[in-house]
């Protein structure tokens, strides 16, 4: 298998430690609000790996929910976005967690990404990431300050070792205004925080320096260290993380145990808007349920990340949507056929076999999900026998997990309000023989985007 790594700048050829267990980590989510399908995007392409590996390998996939200590801004300061979160909904920080938490689970389940085999919170461990602050400590990586104890980052000599030089000078440039006093480097960062000495906060614990809270890097070194050992085969995220996030995790894992971190790191580009970033504030915060509401299948957003290579971005669009939910019915249908058609077993044929062996090959090669879903069309188009494409769509759908083989049902489309507060007028219309006011609300329903067909049943709609 060939994956891209992101501190080699190249495609390596994937070797694990151990063949017995492969180990993975994936940063996870920050359980302050919903999570976004940008969010998600990062979660599907981390499954498509998971899947892949556990081809060949049992795997070992770990995965951290940050339920405290995330701040708002990178430089270490600004607010727990935990604590931001329980002012902005008037419940307490640990509520909070738990309502978020299983939000989040909900939605990638909806996606079908596979469970992680370990689930992390932070909060249930604080005890190791005390331990490690500790050791980088005792090894003189760390100093305090007057609002915590900080990691020195001039004293570990492979700090740019994930980004490269110029970027990490880029960063202390443009760090060097906002840093505060203490702080001796611009790239250093909080290992423990205190609390604020005139607030209480909600999430506080004792540690050797003080009552507070760890910095949000220093989780997922302990939790992954914790659960997959001193080196990790793979470690994942969105490519946001790469310049601080991992580059810090690197800097105290390593410093601790002066052993390799990790092997191979794997980062996936952003889903963006045409717009800009998603914002809540903006009307441009897509989430599962959004797309609920409007009538989406969640597995048609699944299917459009799988059009698009992981280390591409993507841009979101409802058009895009659209075409994706279209492709994924016509997929299913041809799948559908294929199953009703085949009368006896599926048949893993020679030929079947070999469509396998590409699809397989196409993923090994760093997760080409658009080839290995092309080659699903072409078999399904194929002249193959039912039997065989029935076999093919089990194996592949193992990978995809779009529900290929689901019954086709008959779409039921979710009106929006205005549209259906229209049909309503026009059906009314066209009782009063108004052909003229039928035909202008026609054009008024076309405008918002639906077709509208006069059927003997009645008036029927569908999105243009
Ligand atoms: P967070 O909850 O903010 O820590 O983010 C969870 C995961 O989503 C991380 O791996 C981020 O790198 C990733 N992420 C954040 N925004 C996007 C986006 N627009 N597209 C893809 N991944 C993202
Ligand atoms: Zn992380």
């Amino acid at each position: 298998m060939l994956l891209y790594n992101t501190s080699s700048h190249r495609k390596e050829t994937f070797v694990p430690q151990n063949k017995e267990q492969v180990t993975m980590y994936c940063c996870g989510p920050t359980v302050y609000n919903y999570a976004h399908i940008g969010n998600l995007r990062t979660y599907i392409f981390e499954d498509l790996l998971a899947r892949t590996i556990r081809l060949k390998y049992p795997l070992k996939h770990v995965m951290n929910v940050t339920d405290v200590g995330h701040l708002v801004s990178d430089a270490d300061d600004g607010e727990d976005k935990m604590e931001v979160g329980a002012a902005r909904e008037g419940k307490s920080a640990w509520d909070i967690a738990k309502f978020y938490e299983e939000k989040f689970w909900q939605d990638y389940d909806a996606l079908h990404c596979t469970r992680p085999t370990v689930i992390s919170r932070a909060t249930a461990h604080i005890a190791e990431m005390i331990a490690l602050v500790k050791t980088l400590e005792e090894k003189g990586y760390t100093y305090r300050t007057a609002d915590g104890i900080y990691y020195d980052t001039s004293k570990f000599d492979r700090y740019d070792a994930l980004v490269g030089h110029a970027r990490i000078e880029g960063l202390q440039g443009g760090a060097r205004v906002e840093m505060s006093d203490e702080k001796r480097h611009p790239t250093d960062f909080a290992l423990w925080k205190f609390s604020p000495k005139d607030k209480k906060r909600q999430m506080e614990w004792d540690s050797p320096w003080g009552v507070g809270f760890p910095g949000w890097h220093i989780e997922c070194s302990a939790m992954a260290m914790k659960y997959l050992g001193h080196t990790l085969d793979i470690h994942c995220g969105g490519i946001d993380h790469v310049t601080i996030h991992h580059t810090n995790e690197i800097a105290q894992s390593e410093a601790a145990t002066g052993q390799k971190y990790v092997n191979y790191w794997v980062h996936g580009e952003f889903l963006i808007l045409r717009s800009g970033k998603m914002s809540k504030s903006g009307g441009t915060f897509v989430t599962v349920q959004t797309l609920r509401e409007k009538g989406y299948d969640p597995l048609a957003y699944r299917y459009l990340c799988l059009t698009a290579h992981y280390r591409t971005q993507l841009e979101f669009s409802y058009e895009s949507l659209d075409s994706a939910a279209k492709s994924l019915k016509n997929l299913r249908q041809l799948a559908w056929q294929a199953k009703k058609q085949t009368t006896g077993l599926p048949l893993a044929s020679e030929a079947v076999q070999d469509w396998q062996e590409k699809f397989v090959a196409a993923m090994e090669d760093d997760l080409n999900a658009p080839r290995a879903l092309a080659l699903t069309w072409e078999v399904l188009r194929s002249s193959l026998q039912p039997a065989e494409k029935l076999a093919f769509v089990q194996f592949a759908d193992g990978l995809l997990s779009l529900d290929l083989l689901q019954e086709p049902k008959e779409e039921k489309v979710e009106l929006p309000s205005q549209v259906a507060a229209l049909l309503e007028q026009r059906a009314q219309a066209r009782q009063n023989k108004d052909w003229q006011k039928s035909d202008q609300l026609r054009d008024q329903i076309a405008a918002l985007g639906y077709v509208v067909k006069d059927t003997p049943q009645g008036q029927q709609t569908e999105k243009k």
